[in-house]
């Protein structure tokens, strides 16, 4: 099949590990999970929490190397996982991301579209058209590709489950993101309802975890954009009066948070427990936005 093509490492610890299998939970057995963007940060969180949990887990990022090496992690210490290097700005990318997870474990009952870009906290009236483009094709437009190209599989089994990473850009106008960056998380956002609300007769939910400030590569990188000289100056004093106000005290518990406590978030959404929760957007911002 040309989509294996696609497959950097097809380890499945299903009947070869399952004597050593060491799930330590059960709150996704016999779930197949696909997760955009697993190679690093909230993503790789997610699958490792996912596959302890009893999910098989597929990790799809463009970073095949980090994503083979994330599956085989998993895989080394008996649970089920497997990689796919894919674009998801590439609709091929994305239609072949489901057929490998289905080749490979024949459902897929979870997808967590996390895959994302910063921008470079770029106001409108300076943005270009590449560089939109290229925030809103990778945190927008590929989620909803793969909400598209999954919908009839979950149709077929009669349900499944999306999870989004949008972010707290996607609920403000001004934090944390320069244009692009808010407005791809607002669609996302706007996305998230409309898919649950349109495909709720269906069992399908979907639902969104909206992060605050994460320990990740991508917060690392953007933190390095604000301190840089190449920020616009707007942008720095609105950071700066965030900061400030931190200091005050305004703000309490503005700590980055551990991608581990987004993947517990997703994980609840993900799983039966939150069989009512659908079209909900779930900030794990300690309270950032609640000032
Ligand atoms: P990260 O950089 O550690 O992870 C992002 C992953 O997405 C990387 O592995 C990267 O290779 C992958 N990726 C990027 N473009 C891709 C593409 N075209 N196709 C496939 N994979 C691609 O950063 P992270 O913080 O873990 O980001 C994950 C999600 O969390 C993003 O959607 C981001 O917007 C969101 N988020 C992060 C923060 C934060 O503070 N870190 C805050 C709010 C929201």
């Amino acid at each position: 099949c040309a989509s294996l093509f696609y497959v950097f490492l097809i380890l499945f610890s299903g009947l070869a590990c399952s004597a050593y299998a060491q799930p330590t939970g059960t709150r996704l057995k016999g779930k197949v999970a696909l997760i955009t963007g697993a190679a690093s940060g909230n993503g790789k969180a997610m699958a490792a929490l996912f596959a302890s949990e009893g999910a098989k887990v597929m990790i799809a990022d463009i970073n095949g190397k980090g994503a083979e090496e994330v599956a085989q992690l998993l895989v080394g210490k008996g649970l089920s996982a497997a990689s796919v290097r894919v674009d998801v700005t590439k609709e091929s990318d994305v239609k072949k991301m489901i057929d490998v997870t289905l080749d490979m474990y024949g459902r897929i009952d979870i997808l967590v579209n996390n895959a994302g870009v910063f921008d470079e906290l770029v106001p409108v009236g300076e943005v270009s058209d590449e560089f939109w483009d290229k925030v809103i094709a990778t945190n927008l437009t590929a989620p909803m590709r793969g909400i598209r190209a999954v919908i009839p599989v979950f149709e077929r089994q009669g349900g499944g489950v999306i999870v989004n990473t949008a972010s707290i850009a996607g609920l403000t106008g001004a934090r944390g993101g320069g244009a692009a960056y808010v407005a791809s998380k607002h669609g996302l956002v706007g996305l998230t309802k409309n898919v649950a609300f349109n495909y709720k007769e269906k069992n399908i939910r979907c639902n969104a975890v909206a992060p605050g400030r994460v320990n990740t590569n991508l917060r690392a990188n953007s933190e390095k954009l604000i301190g840089s000289k190449t920020t616009r100056d707007a942008t720095i004093d609105n950071w700066k009066v965030i900061e400030d106000k931190v200091h005050e005290g305004y703000i309490t518990n503005m700590r980055k948070c551990s991608p581990e406590e987004i993947a517990t978030v997703a994980l609840f959404l993900a799983s039966d427990e939150a069989s009512f929760v659908n079209g909900s957007i779930f900030t794990v911002d300690g309270a950032w936005t609640s000032y």
